[in-house]
C-alpha cells in the first residue's frame, strides 16, 4: 500500500482537497486502484449536527456516513465509493479509545494521547486504506489521507503525530508527504512572496516531518527565481515545488500537476511504473477541454431557491450535479441563487427590492430547483417558488425538503388543504402534508435521521423519471431526512394528478413524485446530487437540465 499524504499550511481553503484528489487522479491514471480518506480534527463524531454556516454541505454516503465534503471530492474525482470510516474524526477516535478502556483492554496502562491516541489513528488508517471502494473488490494499491485544518493547529498535533510515527510503521519507502500552502503576491510589480510558506514548511518539519512536495497555491504560475528560494528554504528539491495556480477550471488541476512532473516523481519515490500510455489522464483531458469550450456555450440559467446561497460551499454536491448535467447538453450553467426567503408575501411588505430582485431572476430561469433543507427559516418562498414552477410550465426538481414543499404546495392549491404545511414547520397545522417518520429518534439528533442508500423500485411503467434512469426497476440512491409525505394524503394528491412514481421497499413512503402534464415537475425524497459523476451526471439533474434546454425527456 502507497500512502500520499497531504496536509496544509498558512490558511485553509486553499484548495488541499482539490490537489489531494487531483493526486488521487494521477496515481490512478498510472494504473492503481486509489482510495483516500480524510482527517478531521474536530471533537465532533461526524459533521452531521452541524450547521453549513461552520461546515459547508454534509456529505452523506452509501453507508448512511455523514462526513467531510472532501469525500464528495474524493468519490467524483476517483469514481469511487466511500464508507464512514474513510472520515476520521477526533471524535471518532476518542470514543473508540474511550470505549476499549471501560471494555478493559489497556488494563493497567494509563491511557494517553501518544502512544494510544496515535495509535488508534495508525491503526485505523492502515485498516481503512484497504477496504475496496472501486466496485470491483479489490484491495486498493494507493491511499491518499488529507489532514484538515492547517499545520500548527492544536487539535491536528495528534493527527501530525501519528503520520510522522506512520512512516516508521508501514516503510518510509511507502510513503509520500504533501503540504499545500500559499505564495501571496505583493507590491506593485506583483512579487510572488515565499515567507509563510517557509514558516509553515518550518512548523511541519519541527513537528518531524519533512515535506517530499510542496504544491504552492498561487494567482499566476510560480516564476522560476520564487521555485528556487522555496526550494532553498524549505529543503525541497526544485522539481518537486510544484505550482498551483488559478486555473480554468477544477478538472485542469490533474492535467497541470500532471505537466510539471508530479507523477513522474510520484512514480520514483514510491516504486511504482508509469505506463507510457495512461487514457485515465487522456479522458480528463478531453473532460477539462470540453468544459473549457463551453465558456462559449449558449447559457442555461438555473434558479437555486435555498438559503445559505451567499456560501455556496453549503450546496456543493448540488452544484456539482447541475454542473456535470450542463457539460452532457453542452450548455454554459448559470446557477441564479435565489434567498428564498426574498419570495415569499413578507418580503413583498418588509423589503420590496429585494423581494422584486428574486422574482426577477425567477421568472428569468430556465429551470427551478429547491434543495434539501431543515428547519423554517425561507419555507414559504421555497413553497412559492415551487408553485410557480407548476404552474408556469417551468422545469422544477425538488431534492428531498424540495419534494415536499412541492407536496405542501399541491396540497394547499390543488387540493384546496388550507394551511397544509409539514410538521417540521408547523407542528399543529391543521393538514400535515409531510410528518415525522415514525422510527426517527426524538431524543437523538446525532446519526439518526433515515440515512445512506436505500432502493427505491419504481411503480409506473413509462415515466420521465425512469425514462432517466435508463428504464431501470428500481434505484439505489442516497437519503438524510427526518419527514416524509404524509401516507394518509397519498391517495387523494394522486388522483389531481401528482403521482409517487417510486416508494420505498414496503411501498409506503413516498420517494418520486413526477406531475403528469408538464414537461418536468420531478421531485426525489433523496439526494440524487451525490452520486453525480462527471460523465455520468446524475439522471434527476439530467433531466432537469434537458428539460430546460428544451430537450425532450
Ligand atoms: N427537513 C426535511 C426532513 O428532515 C428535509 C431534509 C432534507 O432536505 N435533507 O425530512
Amino acid at each position: 500500500m502507497k500512502y500520499v499524504i497531504v496536509s496544509g499550511g498558512v490558511l485553509s481553503g486553499l484548495g488541499k482537497g482539490v490537489s489531494a484528489s487531483s493526486i488521487g487522479v494521477l496515481l490512478k491514471s498510472a494504473g492503481l486502484r486509489v482510495t483516500a480518506i480524510k482527517c478531521d480534527p474536530y471533537v465532533n463524531i461526524d459533521p452531521g449536527t452541524m450547521s453549513p454556516f461552520e461546515h459547508g454541505e454534509v456529505f452523506v454516503l452509501d453507508d448512511g456516513g455523514e462526513v467531510d465534503l472532501d469525500l464528495g471530492n474524493y468519490e467524483r474525482f476517483l469514481d469511487v465509493c466511500l464508507t464512514r470510516e474513510n472520515n476520521i474524526t477526533t471524535g471518532k477516535v476518542y470514543d473508540n479509545v474511550i470505549r476499549k478502556e471501560r471494555k478493559g483492554d489497556y488494563l493497567g496502562k494509563t491511557v494517553q494521547v501518544i502512544p494510544h491516541i496515535t495509535n488508534e489513528i495508525q491503526e485505523w488508517i492502515e485498516r481503512v486504506a484497504h477496504i475496496p471502494s472501486d466496485g470491483n473488490g479489490k484491495v486498493p494499491d494507493a491511499c491518499v489521507i488529507e489532514l484538515g485544518g492547517t499545520v500548527g493547529d492544536i487539535e491536528s498535533a495528534p493527527f501530525i503525530e501519528a503520520l510522522r510515527q506512520f512512516q516508521f510503521r508501514v516503510g518510509q519507502e511507502n510513503v509520500f508527504f504533501v503540504h499545500v500552502s500559499l505564495i501571496p503576491v505583493m507590491g506593485p510589480v506583483g512579487e510572488q512572496k515565499t515567507k509563510p510558506t517557509q514558516n509553515t514548511v518550518k512548523d511541519l518539519r519541527g513537528l518531524g516531518i519533512t515535506p517530499d512536495m510542496l504544491i504552492c497555491r498561487s494567482k499566476n504560475p510560480l516564476v522560476e527565481e520564487t521555485r528556487q528560494k522555496i526550494s532553498a528554504f524549505c529543503h525541497v528539491p526544485p522539481g518537486a515545488v510544484v505550482s498551483a495556480h488559478d486555473v480554468s477550471n477544477i478538472y485542469q488541476v490533474p492535467i497541470m500537476l500532471d505537466a510539471q512532473g508530479v507523477t513522474q516523481i510520484l512514480s520514483e519515490r514510491l516504486g511504482f511504473e508509469l505506463p507510457p500510455k495512461r487514457p485515465v489522464l487522456e479522458d480528463w483531458k478531453k473532460l477539462a477541454d470540453h468544459v473549457d469550450s463551453l465558456e462559449e456555450a449558449d447559457e442555461v440559467h438555473i434558479a437555486v431557491a435555498g438559503k445559505y446561497t451567499d456560501l455556496s460551499d453549503a450546496y456543493l454536491s448540488v452544484i456539482k450535479a447541475l454542473q456535470h448535467s450542463s457539460f452532457e447538453v453542452s450548455r454554459k450553467l448559470v446557477i441564479d441563487w435565489i434567498e428564498s426567503s426574498d419570495l415569499d408575501d413578507e418580503a413583498a411588505e418588509a423589503k420590496p427590492d429585494a423581494h422584486a430582485g428574486a422574482w426577477r431572476e425567477l421568472r428569468a430561469a430556465d429551470g427551478v430547483l429547491v434543495p434539501g433543507g431543515f428547519g423554517i427559516r425561507g419555507i414559504e418562498g421555497k413553497i412559492k417558488a415551487a408553485e410557480y414552477a407548476r404552474e408556469n410550465g417551468v422545469p422544477y426538481l425538488g431534492v428531498c425538503l424540495g419534494l415536499q414543499v412541492a407536496t405542501i404546495e399541491f396540497c394547499r392549491n390543488v387540493l384546496g388543504l388550507e394551511g397544509a404545511n409539514s410538521t417540521e414547520f408547523e407542528e399543529d397545522t391543521p393538514n400535515p402534508a409531510v410528518v415525522f417518520m415514525p422510527e426517527i429518534s426524538k431524543t437523538h439528533m446525532g446519526g439518526t435521521m433515515r440515512l445512506g442508500t436505500k432502493p427505491t423500485p419504481f411503480l409506473v411503467d413509462d415515466c420521465k423519471i425512469r425514462r432517466l434512469y435508463g428504464g431501470a426497476d428500481h434505484v439505489d440512491e442516497r437519503h438524510r431526512h427526518r419527514y416524509e409525505v404524509n401516507p394518509d394524503l397519498i391517495e387523494q394528491i394522486e388522483s389531481a394528478g401528482l403521482k409517487y412514481v417510486g416508494k420505498d421497499e414496503t411501498g409506503e413512503r413516498c420517494e418520486i413524485m413526477e406531475l403528469g402534464g408538464h414537461p418536468y415537475f420531478v421531485g426525489t425524497q433523496y439526494h440524487p446530487e451525490f452520486k453525480s459523476r462527471p460523465g455520468k451526471p446524475s439522471p434527476p439533474y439530467l433531466g432537469l437540465l434537458k428539460a430546460s434546454v428544451g430537450m425532450e425527456v
